[in-house]
């Protein structure tokens, strides 16, 4: 049985083809999947009743099974989302006045074990599967339901949950093209951002296949530091990165890339890190997030206060980096950045690492 939100267009075509059925099928079937949001081939009532049947035979719509729901006081909403043997991840819908963003995971939990993050704190189980990814998106404007204009409440996605998307490549692109097309859920592709560690090979790769608005967690003005908050560093060091950005940026749908900092009591938010910083990205037309440290249970790090946290975005702005100050939300259900944690076993069995090294 093909789940069918396991396929993006030219894959569901593809998939009709084979079946003997014309191409303007997987169209048809694609806008009531993701612009009707139904998932029950008998309510798809411009198909024949005989393709109908057909497609019972062959193939499902397997939407995601979720475990626990909450609701913060400031309206954020997160899913906890079963993906099998244990396995369990987070999305997370944020409404604003202008927007809805959805915060979209990609892997059970991660491999690069950066220092301040709880998820991967929890080691990696595996890639989520397109139909998981794309399927977050779904159960979201499935329980949010419409806006009066007809609209769904999802406007904007960012991969800035659970796990790092440029480590699970193709499943990402493939949910990326249906985030993007204009038979499914049809988003801008500025509307949609990857946030990645800085994996520069597949960031390159990503520039080519499905470009979309960049966020880079940098957080470290110089390699040393940054080698020990983001291991992967080590692999892509800092002149690698920059120059990954500026090539990304020749096809990018913004003309600049976002850097996610994240503010660390006097780990990285003093003033010199800040100068330090704005030399780092003197070539890189950029804009600067900085995120107030979200702890977690046996978190090394504190939050810097937000004097310091201003008193370093007025240092960038001065420098004319436009930098904003990311609002927490929905911590009083772990929602913010960061303390996703879903619930993972761990096959590269980094808490027992934790446990004997710390
Ligand atoms: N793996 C990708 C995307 C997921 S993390 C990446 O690293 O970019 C999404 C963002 O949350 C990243 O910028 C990450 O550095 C940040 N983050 C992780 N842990 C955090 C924490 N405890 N507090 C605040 N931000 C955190
Ligand atoms: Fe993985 Fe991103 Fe967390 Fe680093 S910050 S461990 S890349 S999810």
């Amino acid at each position: 049985m093909q789940n069918l939100l396991d396929l993006d267009v030219q894959q569901l075509t593809a998939w009709f083809a084979e079946q003997g059925e014309k191409p303007f099928r997987a169209k048809q079937v694609l806008r009531w999947m993701y612009k009707a949001g139904e998932s029950d081939f008998d309510a798809m009532s411009d198909l024949a009743v005989s393709l109908r049947e057909k497609l019972k035979q062959t193939a499902r719509i397997d939407t995601p099974t979720v475990m626990r729901e909450e609701t913060a006081s400031d309206g954020t909403r997160k899913w906890l989302l079963d993906v099998g043997t244990g396995n369990a991840v987070e999305t997370v819908y944020i409404p604003e006045e202008d927007r809805g963003t959805l915060c979209v995971s990609t892997q059970a939990g991660c491999a690069l074990d950066c220092a301040f993050c709880s998820t991967g704190k929890q080691g990696f189980n595996r890639n989520l599967s397109t139909a998981e990814i794309i399927g977050q998106v779904w159960w979201a404007n499935h329980e949010l339901g419409k806006n009066p204009e007809g609209n769904w409440p999802v406007t904007n996605v960012v991969l800035m949950g659970m796990g790092e998307p440029l480590l699970n490549f193709d499943n990402t692109v493939h949910a990326l093209r249906l985030m993007l097309d204009d038979h499914a859920y049809g988003l801008s592709r500025r509307r949609v951002t990857v946030s990645t560690s800085g994996v520069v090979p597949a960031m390159d790769r990503l520039r080519e296949e499905c470009p979309v608005a960049l966020a880079i967690s940098l957080h470290a003005p110089n390699d040393e530091l940054r080698n020990v908050l983001v291991p992967i560093n080590q692999k892509y060091p800092l002149r690698e990165l920059m120059a990954a950005c500026r090539r990304y940026l020749e096809k990018a749908p913004r003309d600049f890339v976002t850097f996610e900092y994240v503010m660390l009591a006097g780990v990285n938010d003093r003033e010199q890190d800040a100068r330090e910083l704005i030399r780092l990205v003197r070539d890189v037309p950029c804009k600067f997030n900085l995120i107030p440290f979200n702890p977690f249970p046996q978190a090394p790090y504190q939050r810097s206060d937000m004097e310091t946290v201003k008193r370093f975005r007025d240092i960038l702005m001065q420098a004319e980096i436009v930098t904003t100050i990311r609002k927490v939300r929905g911590d009083d259900i772990a929602a913010a950045c960061g303390q996703l944690a879903g619930q993972v076993q761990d096959k590269t069995k980094r808490t027992h690492r934790l446990a004997g090294g710390a």
